[in-house]
């Protein structure tokens, strides 16, 4: 498998995942026009792709759903509530076509492919907001992002990650001095809002230190966090966990925001 993405944040978020010749991709926040245009700039081959799926109805990822669906005809899989809140986002201008709607369930495997891709439920103030835990040659791949905490339910799928993409939204200390008004800052802050670095970290720590190999930062707030600070202050606390990981340091990276990440190989 190797994966891209595209862009992370609240300016967008898009991920292509590949498995030999086939392909998925997560969440089009960005425009059906801008993600053309990086696919051309990156080798992202867009003939390849056999679906979308879509963690949440949030604009900042599904933007450009409706419109990739209507115009190539890809199917769109997401859960009963994401469709219903897509359907009723107004800034999602194309829709999602009838035909082309598939509805899954979450915790249960769905076979498209060369792929094995499970949903699971995470909170966020959407519809509804799905993690994907994506198998293919061997190895896997989980994503959470937009997670206002970690569930139990969320566990099981982190601690199996061998790479694994989640949320480090904000940085506390920038969130609570930052220009965001207080109704805004306890919407981020709260339980069904987003991670900050030290939730993010503390995750990794207690979770993901026996199988990530590699991890990736997304979804970093613009206002309130910045590159070096999360990785640092993720660093510093996995740094007091250090003998329980049970092999080599896991590498741990930022996803950038507003441009691609280049393509990662996972092995
Ligand atoms: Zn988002
Ligand atoms: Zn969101």
């Amino acid at each position: 498998m190797r994966f891209i993405s595209l862009g992370s944040g609240s300016s967008g978020n898009c991920y292509y995942i590949q498995s030999g010749d086939k392909a998925i991709i997560i969440d089009i926040g960005i425009s059906i026009r801008r993600l053309k245009i990086l696919s051309r700039q990156y080798g992202v081959n867009m003939g390849n792709v056999l679906g979308i799926f879509v963690t949440h109805d949030h604009t900042d990822h599904v933007k450009a759903v409706g419109a990739l669906s209507q115009e190539t005809a890809l199917p769109v899989y997401t859960t009963e509530s994401v469709h219903h809140g897509m359907e009723i986002n107004r800034y999602m201008k194309k829709k999602v076509p009838r035909e082309h709607t598939r509805t899954i369930e979450t915790h249960t495997e769905n076979h498209i492919g060369p792929f094995c891709i499970t949903a699971f439920p995470v909170p966020h103030d959407s519809s509804g907001n799905n993690g994907y835990f994506i198998e293919s040659d061997g190895t896997n791949l989980c994503l959470v992002t937009d997670a206002g905490h970690i569930t139990p339910e969320m566990e099981p799928y982190i601690a199996k990650a061998q790479h694994l993409i989640i949320e480090a939204n904000y940085d506390l200390a920038m969130l609570a001095t930052g220009p965001y008004p207080a109704p805004l800052r306890r919407r981020i802050a709260s339980d069904r809002g987003h991670m900050s670095n030290e939730d993010t970290g503390n995750a990794i720590a207690r979770l993901a230190l026996k199988e990530a190999k590699h991890i990736w930062l997304c979804h970093l707030s613009e206002e309130n966090n910045n590159p070096n600070l999360a990785l640092r202050t993720i660093k510093e606390i996995l740094a007091a966990h250090e003998s329980e990981s049970s092999h080599e340091p896991i590498t741990i990276e930022a996803l950038p925001r507003r441009s691609p990440s280049g393509f990662y190989e996972l092995i």
